[in-house]
């Protein structure tokens, strides 16, 4: 039996992750810290024989008793709301973890991929995203945390296979959703679900003119695990091209749930990216991926999901 190790696990795309693998017969080793998620979403894999969890924050060095065949590494806060209330972990995690993982790798043999984003774009010049885009990051910026701590990591991934011969692949995850995304995170799905839901009014940040491309969760793990059994080193973007703005997505959402409430606008985060599209010729050609579920019906299956948590979940605000 193969065995991988997931980091992130109790995590939104973490989760989905361990799922996904249980399902295909490997042995699944999860770890997390649990700094931003949640052992909710996976206790339903601790009665399996094949699932084990680690609590520990891989920013400090990693130990895995037994053989390991592939690594994923998805631990990092992903929400701009998380990554500006702990900078440095997110920074950390991002650097010393992902060095920590890929010494995990070469000492074990493993091929191990790497969860990056489309925010090494930053705010992007190049419209859509190809991956030859060296992008255009604010460095001292707020996000400038996230964003080079992601760039950083394709880096040091990059020299591993280059200078150790280390089994690489580097995935650039363009915005994704779906169930088990935390509720309070800040991200905008989260955000006007729970908005919704709650009867207030959904909060667009400027004028909603800038765009995003979202991509449901079952198309994401699909096109990661194509990713991981590929033999291509260099990253890959993987999202839905399908673009809207974030003004018309709030009047989407508003239809979908049946709430009578309003859009209210507030400023704009600093250096929040105007624009935002994969380009995924790449993923056509090298993994036969293309996204399969529209974002009416992967829209529907989330909202099913938040509506399912409890009215204590719901007023919850850790913000
Ligand atoms: P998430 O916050 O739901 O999951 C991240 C998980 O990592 C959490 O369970 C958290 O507790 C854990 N974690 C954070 N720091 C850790 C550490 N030092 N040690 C151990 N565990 C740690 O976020 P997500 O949306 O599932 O994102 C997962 C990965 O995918 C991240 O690396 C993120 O950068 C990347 N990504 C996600 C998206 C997206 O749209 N969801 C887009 C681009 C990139
Ligand atoms: N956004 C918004 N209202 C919210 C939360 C987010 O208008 O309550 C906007 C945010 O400014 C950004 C877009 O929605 O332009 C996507 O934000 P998110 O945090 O989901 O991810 P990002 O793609 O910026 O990392």
């Amino acid at each position: 039996m193969k065995r991988v190790l997931i980091t992130g696990a109790a995590g939104f795309l973490g989760s989905h992750l361990c799922d996904r693998f249980i399902k295909e017969g490997f042995h699944v080793i999860g770890m997390d810290n649990l700094i931003t998620g949640d052992l909710k979403n996976i206790e339903h894999l601790f009665k399996l024989e094949h699932f084990e969890f680690y609590h520990h924050d891989v920013s400090k060095f990693v130990h895995v008793a037994g053989t390991l065949d592939y690594i994923l590494h998805f631990a990092s806060p992903a929400s701009p709301i998380d990554y500006l209330k702990i900078p440095i972990q997110t920074l950390k995690v991002g650097s010393l973890g992902t060095h920590n993982l890929l010494g995990l790798a070469k000492a074990k043999k493993a091929r191990i991929l790497i969860a990056s984003t489309s925010e090494v774009y930053g705010d992007p010049l190049v419209h859509p995203q190809t991956e030859d885009y060296y992008g255009n990051v604010n460095t001292i910026g707020p996000r400038g945390v996230y964003d080079e701590a992601k760039r950083f990591q394709e880096s040091i991934t990059m020299a591993y296979h280059r200078f150790h011969g280390l089994e690489t692949r580097i995935v650039r995850i363009f915005n994704t959703y779906g169930p088990r995304m935390r509720l309070n995170d800040g991200r905008v799905i989260p955000a006007f679900m729970g908005q919704a839901l709650r009867g207030e009014d959904l909060t667009v940040f400027g004028d909603g003119s800038q765009t995003r491309s979202f991509c449901y969760v079952d198309d994401q793990v699909e096109g990661i695990y194509r990713l991981l059994f590929s033999d291509y080193a260099s990253p890959v973007n993987i999202g839905n091209p399908n673009e809207i703005s974030i003004k018309d997505f709030a009047e989407e959402i508003i239809k979908l749930t049946g709430t009578d409430q309003k859009i209210i606008y507030k400023e704009l985060p600093k250096d929040d990216p105007m624009q935002r599209q994969p380009n995924i010729d790449l993923a056509k050609k090298l993994l036969g991926w293309e996204p399969q579920v529209q974002r009416q019906e992967g829209m529907k299956k989330t909202f099913n999901y938040f509506k399912g948590l409890t009215e204590e979940e719901l007023f919850r605000s850790e913000h």
